[in-house]
């Protein structure tokens, strides 16, 4: 496989508990694999604030990795989104994954803005840009957006954010790689100018993921169903066929032309590690150049 390919990882804050130092072993491990950018996710409401500035802080004064701070604006005004951007400079972070951010009251609670915030995540994206020399990502979604009514809503909306600055989409995760390929070809043919980046979610836990694909309106093949079935008490085996799986998916989407790849990694090193070292990523510079 080619080294030309390049690789992001997203974590969520990890809780500070006393002695706990897994995370941090998490992102040793990955920080091996040289990535693009690692981001840290951020609660919708302002929920994780705390957490993820003080994440944040420590990758980048701790780790040579280039950090991103992810942002929401649901439920905030303009003034208290702006302080959480100025936070984010003053600690040397100049990439922003810039987010909408779903209602904090729970499912079925449809989307309004905060009469003083910004309206969606491309005023977000404006505000952002507006307040510095920030690169700024955003999300797409391969199979729709559960508030959007048709694809074209979701491209419309893409199209704003791109023309408001932002340089990449990164996908919400997808099983069927024709759903990604079908939005890259839309992007192309309305012509904004953006960077589509696959979302790819390795499978720690078949269930959950299934969930959490509802939820997203994310298709769940049949056939990753039955590739789990049984496993729940192997978990060697399970992690060995969601690394061949995960491996399979960003393989295949390298050989459409696709190079840039968003690990999300629910805080874990495994699957992640092995999928890069498949992609010919991490490998230690004396055996590398062997
Ligand atoms: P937007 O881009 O503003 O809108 C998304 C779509 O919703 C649009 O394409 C449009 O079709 C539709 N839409 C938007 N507004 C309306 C409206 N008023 N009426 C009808 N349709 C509408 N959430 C977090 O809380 N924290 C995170 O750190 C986080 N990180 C994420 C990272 C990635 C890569 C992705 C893909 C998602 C992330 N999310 C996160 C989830 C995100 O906040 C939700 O999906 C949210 O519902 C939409 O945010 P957005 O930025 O995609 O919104």
């Amino acid at each position: 496989m080619s080294t030309n390919v390049r690789v992001s990882f997203e974590f969520f804050p990890p809780k500070q508990s006393a002695g706990d130092n897994s995370f941090w072993s998490t992102v040793k491990k990955l920080e091996g694999i040289d990535p693009l950018f690692v981001s840290v996710t951020y609660g919708a409401g302002g929920t994780t604030q705390d957490r993820t500035l003080a994440t944040l802080k420590r990758l980048t004064d701790e780790t040579r990795l280039k950090a991103a701070g992810h942002l929401t604006c649901v439920g905030k005004t303009k003034r208290e989104v702006n302080e959480v951007i100025r936070a984010y400079s003053a600690m040397g972070i100049r990439h922003i994954v810039a987010l909408r951010g779903d209602p904090t009251g729970g499912l079925g609670e449809r989307f309004q803005p905060h009469p003083e915030g910004y309206k969606n995540a491309a005023d977000l994206v404006r505000g952002i840009k507006e307040l510095g020399a920030f690169e700024v990502s955003v999300s797409a979604y391969p199979e729709r957006h559960p508030d959007s009514v048709s694809i074209e809503e979701d491209l419309a909306f893409m199209a704003d954010k791109a023309e408001n600055g932002a340089s990449r989409a990164i996908s919400q995760f997808f099983f069927h790689n024709a759903f990604f390929l079908r939005l890259r070809d839309r992007v192309a043919a309305r012509g904004i100018k953006i960077n589509l980046v696959p979302g790819i979610l390795p499978i720690t836990n078949f269930a959950k993921v299934g969930e959490f694909a509802t939820k997203c309106g994310a298709h769940v093949p049949p056939d990753l169903a039955r590739r789990f079935a049984g496993l729940d008490a192997e978990p060697e085996t399970r992690n060995l066929v969601a690394a061949m799986i995960a491996a399979e998916q960003v393989q295949a989407l390298a050989r459409e032309g696709v190079t840039d790849f968003h690990f999300y990694t629910l805080n874990r090193s495994e699957l992640v590690y092995a999928i890069c070292r498949v992609l010919g990523l991490g490998a230690p510079a004396a055996d590398a150049a062997a």
